[in-house]
C-alpha cells in the first residue's frame, strides 16, 4: 500500500525499533528516566527554549499551552482552519473554559493587521482575548509555511496587546527545511511551541511543549492532572530521539516527492490549493471528478488519499513515500481519471496518460 493519506502512517524502522529495546529507562515522573531527559535536553536546544516536556501527542501538548496561558472565560485568537479551533474535540473549551476566535487568513497564515483588527476592546460583552495562535507549517493552508518576518511582526502586535504567543509547530521541522531558517528562529518568536516527532519524522509516539523554564514546571503538573504523567518512557522517547537524529536530515526528500506528485498532478488535469506546494502536504481539486470514485478505483490499486471534499483530496509524503511511489501514484491515477471518463478533464487526462 502506497499511503499518501497522513505523515502519521510510517511504522518504525528497525534501526527505530532497536533504538527503542535498547533504551536506558527510568521513572519519568520522578524526573528519572534518562532517554526522556536527553530528548527533552536536545529539544529545548533545537527550539531555543529553556526548557521542553514529552507528552503522548500533539493535541496534548496544545491543550497544555492553552491551559498555561488562559483562564476560565478567556479567548484565543487564530484562524478558523487551525488544529486547535477545530480538530482537538473542543478541547480548549472542554479543558480550559476557553472560546476561540477567527483571525481572517490566507493558507492559515494572517498579518499583524489581520490580528489587531481582530482583537477587541476590554467591554463587559466580550470574552478577554489572551493567547494568539500561530500554526507553522498549517495543514489545512497546505502545508504552507510562515514567513519569519510576518510572525515577527504577529508576535510584536500580540506582545502590545498583551496577549501571549503560541506556535502549533507539529510540523516545524517542515517549515525549518522549506525556509532554511532553523526552528529556533521561528520559535523565538513564541512563548510556548509545540512540536510533534510522529508526523514527518516516523516515531510512533509523541510530541513536546516547549518553553520557559517556569511554565514547563507549571506544565507537568497540568499534564499529570490530564493523565500524561509516563512512567518508563523512555522507550517511546528513544524513537524520539532516533527520528531528530536520523530522519530530520531527510526531510527534503519529502518536500521533493510532494512537489514531483504535484507537478504530475497538474498534468493530469488536477488543481493544486492555492497553486503550490511548500512543503509535504498536497491538497488539491479534481474539478468535475467525485473523489470518493477515484479514492475508491485508487484504493483498489494499492494507493491510499485522504478524500477531503465532494472532489478534493489530501496527499502527504513521508519516511515510507519514495520517488518510485509518487510515479506509481501518478500512473494509477491517470489509469482511474481515464477510467471515470469525467466530461471536463478527458482531454487532459488522455493526453498525460
Ligand atoms: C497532528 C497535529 C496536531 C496534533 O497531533 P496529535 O499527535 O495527532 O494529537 C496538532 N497540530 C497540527 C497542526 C497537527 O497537524
Amino acid at each position: 500500500m502506497i499511503d499518501l493519506r497522513s505523515d502519521t502512517v510510517t511504522k518504525p524502522t528497525p534501526g527505530m525499533r532497536r533504538a527503542m529495546a535498547e533504551a536506558e529507562v527510568g521513572d519519568d515522573v520522578f524526573g528519572e528516566d534518562p532517554t526522556v531527559n536527553e530528548l527533552e535536553r536536545l529539544t529545548a536546544e533545537l527550539l531555543g527554549k529553556e526548557a521542553a516536556m514529552f507528552v503522548p501527542s500533539g493535541t496534548m501538548a496544545n491543550q497544555l499551552a492553552v491551559r498555561l496561558h488562559t483562564r476560565i472565560g478567556d479567548e484565543l485568537l487564530t484562524d478558523a482552519g487551525a488544529h486547535v479551533y477545530g480538530k482537538e474535540a473542543g478541547a480548549a473549551a472542554a479543558l480550559s473554559g476557553v472560546s476561540c476566535r477567527a483571525v481572517p487568513a490566507k493558507r492559515g497564515i494572517f498579518t499583524a493587521d489581520d490580528l489587531v483588527a481582530t482583537v477587541r476592546p476590554a467591554d463587559v460583552h466580550h470574552a478577554p482575548a489572551r493567547l494568539v495562535w500561530v500554526e507553522n507549517t498549517h495543514n489545512v493552508g497546505g502545508g504552507s509555511v510562515w514567513p519569519v518576518e510576518t510572525l515577527a511582526k504577529v508576535s510584536r502586535a500580540a506582545h502590545d496587546c498583551g496577549l501571549a504567543l503560541h506556535l502549533d509547530g507539529a510540523r516545524l521541522w517542515n517549515a525549518a527545511v522549506a525556509a532554511g531558517v532553523p526552528e529556533r528562529e521561528f520559535a523565538s518568536h513564541a512563548d510556548t511551541v509545540s512540536v510533534c516527532y510522529s508526523k514527518g519524522l516516523g516515531a510512533p509516539v509523541g510530541s513536546a511543549l516547549a518553553g520557559s523554564k517556569d511554565l514547563i514546571v507549571t506544565g507537568r503538573r497540568f499534564r499529570k492532572q490530564l493523565g500524561g504523567g509516563m512512567r518508563q518512557a523512555g522507550i517511546l522517547a528513544a524513537a524520539a530521539l532516533y527520528a531528530l537524529r536520523h530522519n530530520r536530515p531527510r526531510i527534503s526528500e519529502d518536500h521533493a516527492n510532494a512537489k514531483a506528485l504535484a507537478e504530475g498532478l497538474v498534468e493530469l488535469g488536477a488543481e493544486i490549493d492555492g497553486g503550490t506546494v511548500a512543503t509535504n502536504i498536497v491538497r488539491f481539486r479534481t474539478p468535475g471528478v467525485d473523489a470518493a470514485g477515484v479514492s475508491a478505483g485508487l484504493r483498489k490499486q494499492g494507493v491510499a488519499l485522504m478524500v477531503t471534499g465532494p472532489n478534493a483530496f489530501r496527499a502527504v509524503t513521508h519516511l515510507m513515500i519514495s520517488a518510485t511511489d509518487v510515479a506509481t501514484t501518478l500512473r494509477t491515477m491517470g489509469e482511474v481519471l481515464q477510467s471515470l471518463r469525467p466530461a471536463g478533464m478527458s482531454r487532459a487526462v488522455a493526453a498525460a496518460v
